[in-house]
């Protein structure tokens, strides 16, 4: 059980990050929810989390493209012995019409977050004596899709960061870990569809069949709770080994 332990996971109002809190809330954490947003029905949803699963649930605003307010973050939770980087946004276009901001907005949600949060992180988790890094990757972050530079870039990014803080704390009871999920039905999928129908031409329920699970052998999407279950795997003792490590749940989409 996860009894004690204290979870933070950023972006996690909405899809994977949602689904990983519900899993470790399951498992016994204490959970804090993270997005930039600010309103009522954020910090409703950790109320309700907490209530349903019998954990402490708290909800903290920042917005992971500012590296002050991811390290604020983790500072405002005041412990941190399982952190889950999640946060994450996603733009389709050929790289020479790649909009800056996009580009900006990608590598430091999706990358840079993730330098602040370990590095708040790895302090109070030495402190304690114990620590799960698990960083929410994607089969982006081991293979490439055209229309899509800025986040394979960023993900391949975080893998090479989670296979160095596992060098850096691996004579420490702490692992750091990356999943690389295939295609979850969430509202991030959901939103580029639109935008690959026009890149390829396509209808949008051809883009679904001929694209997306085009890429994933099984013709399945994976779930929010397979990949909760991977993290609340991570974090138990028979996973006490594995760290350095980029996890596929992507159907077979990286064995081709
Ligand atoms: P989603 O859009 O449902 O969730 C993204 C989360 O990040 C939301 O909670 C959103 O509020 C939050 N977020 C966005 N910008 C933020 C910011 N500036 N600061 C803080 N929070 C912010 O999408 P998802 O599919 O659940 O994606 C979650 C993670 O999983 C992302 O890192 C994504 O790259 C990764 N991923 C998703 C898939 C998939 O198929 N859905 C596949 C592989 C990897």
């Amino acid at each position: 059980s996860l009894a004690g332990k204290t979870a933070i996971i950023t972006g996690s109002n909405s899809g994977i990050g949602l689904g990983v809190a519900r899993a470790l809330a399951g498992a016994g954490a204490d959970v804090v929810l993270n997005s930039f947003t600010d309103r009522e029905e954020d910090h409703k949803l950790a109320e309700d989390l907490g209530r349903e699963f019998g954990v402490k649930a708290r909800y903290i605003q920042a917005d992971m493209s500012k590296g002050d307010q991811a390290r604020a973050l983790v500072e405002k939770a005041g412990v941190c012995d399982i952190l889950v980087n999640n946060a994450g946004i996603q733009h389709v276009a050929p790289i020479d019409e790649f909009p800056v901001d996009k580009w900006d907005a990608i590598i430091a949600i999706n990358l840079n977050s993730s330098f602040h949060t370990i590095a708040a992180a790895l302090p109070m988790m030495r402190k304690a004596g114990w620590g799960r890094i698990i960083n929410i990757a994607s089969a982006h972050g081991l293979r490439a899709s055209p229309f899509k530079s800025a986040y394979v870039s960023a993900k391949h990014g975080i893998v090479g960061m989670i296979k160095t803080v596992a060098l850096e704390t691996a004579r420490e009871p702490i692992t750091a870990n990356a999943i690389c999920p295939g295609y979850v039905l969430t509202p991030l999928v959901e939103a580029q569809i639109p935008d690959t129908a026009k890149e390829y031409k396509m209808s949008e329920e051809e883009v679904v069949e001929k694209v997306i699970l085009a890429k994933q052998p099984s013709k399945e999407f994976a779930t929010v709770e397979q990949i909760g279950g991977l993290a609340v795997f991570l974090c138990s003792d028979a996973a006490e080994q594995i760290t350095g490590q980029p996890i596929a749940v992507d159907g077979g989409w990286t064995a081709a």
